[in-house]
């Protein structure tokens, strides 16, 4: 079956051109009727069905199914809602609802191999890549549910990203497509562990323009490794060498994610520690209170903790933001995504 979420527009005129003989217009009502209406039936748009030989070629040839909802809970304009695949696997999304328009938090893999000792997902280990067809399918869903546009983008559910670039950039490519779902690429945000070779890739001028945001989480190589194992093969200052390249020849700025865990990454030293790592990266911070579910044994940051950390950053001149974990209620704030998925069993 041919996947009409693996294809750009212009993927599918060739497509149409050299498998149907049919010209650019029918392959735009197809892919309009898909993508703008959001019509799971697309060969019954009224330009096709004008040639019924056509409409039912299609019906026939197209897999345009964006994966079944198995589970959708909501809270407080947070949904998270869980996909299952064809082999029966289990992958979460979360949907973020603004006032007129939507951010989607989508998984780039079924698991993760990262092992992130405070994350939920990691518990799980890697299952498999996710393909291009399930990473747009996860946006496809939450536009159809919500009937709001998606403004943003972030990989920040299940997986690693830098893991599956490969389909990872093929799916922006398809989300940024303007006569898709039109998505800027400024608003889609690519959060990886610290994959030095990912980052790399990244930085050819030819890659696409969207945000990269790294999640940190300690300054000290001995801390980091003990709570992320990927900075063992990664280490900060490769890390850090690879990301001022980077930023220099993107002329682009990066987000850093902090989790904060009480007693554990939130001293002074700590701070300090981040500020001189930072130094002279043009990064932005965001501070991640600790959400519960990855391991028992740290405590949740409260609100003062994490105030007082980002004073420290900001009195040292950092740009550094509490980045509010609404969807905490339904599991489906950073880090918690898995539990869900896991219960398929
Ligand atoms: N693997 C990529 C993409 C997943 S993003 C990455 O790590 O960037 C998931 C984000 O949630 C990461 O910033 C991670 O550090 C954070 N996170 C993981 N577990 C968390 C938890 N229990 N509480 C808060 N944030 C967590």
């Amino acid at each position: 079956m041919l996947r009409i979420l693996e294809m750009t527009h212009a993927d599918l005129e060739a497509f149409f051109k050299s498998n149907y003989g049919k010209g650019p217009f029918l392959a735009s009502a197809l892919y309009g009727a898909f993508y703008k209406k959001l019509n799971p039936r697309p060969w019954n748009a009224d330009a096709i069905s004008l040639s019924p030989g056509l409409s039912a070629r299609l019906k026939n040839d197209w897999d345009v199914a964006a994966g079944e909802t198995v589970e959708w809970v909501e809270q407080e304009g947070v949904a998270t809602f869980v996909t299952q695949l064809k082999d029966g696997h289990r992958i979460e999304t979360v949907v973020i609802s603004m006032a007129t328009h939507l951010t989607v938090c989508v998984s780039s893999q079924a698991g993760c191999r990262m092992g992130c000792c405070f994350c939920e997902t990691a518990k799980m280990g890697l299952i498999r890549n996710l393909d291009v067809q399930e990473i747009v399918g996860q946006v496809v869903t939450a536009r159809r549910r919500h009937g709001m546009s998606v403004r943003n983008v972030v990989f920040m559910g299940m997986g690693e990203p830098m893991d599956n670039i490969d389909a990872v950039l093929k799916s922006i490519q398809v989300m940024n497509d303007q006569r898709g779902l039109d998505i800027a690429l400024r608003h889609i945000t690519l959060s990886t562990v610290g994959v030095v070779k990912g980052i790399e890739k990244l930085i050819a001028p030819a890659m696409p323009k969207v945000h990269l945001s790294v999640s940190l989480n300690a300054a000290d190589n001995v801390l980091r490794s003990q709570l992320m194992p990927v900075n063992r093969s990664n280490p900060l200052p490769a890390l850090k060498e690879t990301l001022l390249k980077y930023t220099l020849k993107r002329g682009a700025g990066i987000m850093v994610n902090y989790v904060l865990i009480p007693g554990v990454n939130d001293s002074q030293e700590c701070a300090d520690q981040l500020v001189n790592w930072l130094s002279p990266l043009k990064a932005r911070v965001n501070l991640i209170p600790l959400n519960p579910g990855g391991a028992v044994e740290f405590q949740v940051p409260d609100q003062e903790d994490i105030a007082a950390f980002r004073r420290l950053l900001i009195r040292q001149g950092v740009n550094a933001q509490e980045r509010h974990s609404r969807g905490r209620g339904v599991m489906a704030a950073c880090g918690q995504l898995g539990a869900r998925a896991k219960r398929s069993g």
